[in-house]
């Protein structure tokens, strides 16, 4: 037998800890058939296979992103990108560049400006996009995503005029005129947003092949794909059919597109490992950005609000048993304390006695912990699912200490507490709303700066992203890790994470992504 594709002098971190370090890997079929020297893997090379020389470059399993949004990211890119603008008068010529080869009546999505970046140092007005989009339609997102600017077009579409008021935000308006000046805020923005029509099935699947691109080209070979609407599931199916996932996909869907889940005829797992519908989420709160996040004591910030659950004890538990009946992964997005303990309860009592085999159970986010908490989700091996990038946003954008008080915010995403206690974790990036890049997800573990006592090793980082994500999918087996027999799903990178400076690993580069032993991207 004779590989038929080989890679030789390099750097092999394998994450199997029987045989931690490789020099060449040989893959047969798909698979990987040989790990060791390159004595070790000479004898697989035959004349016809394909030998890849990574002169000292270094190769880890290829990285599985556990938590991203496929279709939103997808969505997201489809639209104006406006990030690198530096003044409104680029931003007309990007705007007007954009216009032109947009069909008639379709409406221009943008997004990523901020005035701060601007020459002119003030933000832009219906007038400065009116000049380049009379009969179309504008609306460009800040940034930030909480702010918009539209143009006239828009506005009139909306029927947003002087008179219209709106709670939760606010419409800029001219001091003189009163008429709007096309900024909106907040809640606002949706007065606008309800009429851009909803993308068809078609364009969903052009943007999300845009997406699975540059998802490839961030070394990610698998993706825990969080399903956000009903449109999304044709679409999925279409790529399979079509042949056009370039990498593995593990489904996640709401739970109220469960029926239509069991109902449709995507497979529930392709036989090629492409394609697996794994998971249904049920929601049980919000966020701490939003106070939304159900906690068991009040928000430090606003002591009239503590969140709240979004299903009563009863209604979690039936919706758990029947997820579990259907053979799918059980995953609760909780945030708060008391929805975490919420989900607790729902895995220690009645799923265990309806479903009575091996689960594992998955909590998304599981931010604001505590001891007792954590005890439990060790006993019961509850998997956490956390996007590192996120934990930063919450001290950075949000400053979640001062939503939590100092003694709850110490608890809040303890990454390396968790790990020591045993339980396992495993890491996504929740792009597009978090940057896609696992390195960069890998560095904010390592370099942590609030609560730095929560940073986490390099190995323990990459852990995240490769064996304790395929765990999380149930794939361990067949993936995760650099082994004989596993797939051959491999990702080069330009240098070391464990020789560089912690906080350039975000800056390394992946050179190269395999997934089945095919280059999907170089
Ligand atoms: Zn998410």
């Amino acid at each position: 037998m004779r590989a038929d594709l080989v890679l030789t002098n390099g750097k092999i971190f394998t994450m199997n800890p029987s045989q931690p370090h490789a020099e060449a890997v040989a893959i047969k079929d798909g698979k990987i058939v040989q790990v060791g020297t390159n004595d070790d893997v000479n004898r697989w090379i035959g004349k016809d296979a394909k030998i890849i020389d990574l002169k000292g470059k270094t190769v880890v399993p290829g990285f599985i992103d556990t938590h991203i949004h496929v279709a939103d990211f997808g969505t997201v890119l489809a639209w104006l990108d406006l990030s690198n603008v530096r003044s409104i008068q680029e931003l007309q010529a990007a705007l007007k560049a954009r216009v032109q080869r947009t069909p008639r009546g379709k409406w221009v999505i943008g997004r990523g400006w901020d005035q701060n970046r601007f020459a002119e140092m003030r933000l832009p007005t219906r007038h400065d996009l009116d000049a380049f989009s009379a009969d179309t339609p504008v609306i460009l997102y800040h940034e930030c995503g909480q702010i918009c600017i539209v143009n006239s077009k828009a506005l009139e579409l909306a029927g947003l005029t002087k008179q219209t008021v709106v709670t939760g935000g606010d419409i800029d308006k001219n001091a003189e005129t009163g008429d709007p000046t096309g900024v909106l805020r907040d809640a606002a923005t949706s007065l606008v947003w309800k009429f851009v029509p909803m993308m068809t099935e078609d364009e969903l699947v052009e943007a999300v092949s845009l997406a699975f691109e540059k998802i490839v080209k961030a070394g990610v070979t698998s993706v825990c794909w969080i399903v956000l609407s009903s449109m999304e599931l044709p679409v999925i199916k279409k790529l399979h059919v079509q042949n056009r996932l370039p990498l593995r996909v593990y489904v996640v869907v709401p739970v109220d597109l469960l029926d239509s889940v069991l109902a449709s005829t995507l497979p529930k797992q392709s036989a090629d490992n492409a394609l697996r519908i794994g998971g249904v989420m049920i929601f049980a709160d919000g966020y701490l950005a939003a106070r939304t996040a159900a906690l068991f004591q009040s928000y430090k910030d606003c002591p009239d609000s503590s969140g709240k659950l979004l299903y009563t004890q009863e209604e979690m538990n039936a919706l758990a048993v029947k997820i579990c009946k259907a053979n799918l992964q059980l995953v609760i997005h909780a945030v708060g304390d008391k929805a975490v303990d919420a989900a607790l309860n729902t895995v220690e009592g009645t799923l265990k006695e309806a479903c009575g085999k091996e689960l594992r159970n998955r909590i998304e986010q599981a931010a604001v912990l505590n001891e007792e908490l954590l005890q439990r989700m060790k006993n019961h091996k509850v998997i956490v699912s956390v996007q590192p990038c996120v934990v930063d946003s919450e001290f950075r954008v949000w400053s979640a200490a001062e939503r939590l008080g100092p003694e709850r915010v110490q608890w809040l995403y303890p990454i390396r507490k968790l790990i020591s206690e045993g339980v396992k974790v495993s890491g996504g990036s929740d792009c597009p709303m978090e940057p896609l890049s696992p390195l960069l997800g890998i560095k904010a573990a390592v370099t942590r700066e609030f609560f730095s006592e929560e940073c986490v090793t390099v190995e323990d980082a990459l852990r995240l992203y490769t064996i304790d994500a395929a765990y999380a999918i149930f794939e361990e087996n067949i993936k995760g890790s650099i082994e004989k027999g596993k797939l051959a799903d491999l990702t080069i990178l330009s240098r070391d994470p464990w020789m560089v400076e912690p906080k350039e690993i975000g800056d390394i580069k992946v050179e190269m992504t395999i997934v089945g032993g095919r280059v999907v991207h170089t």
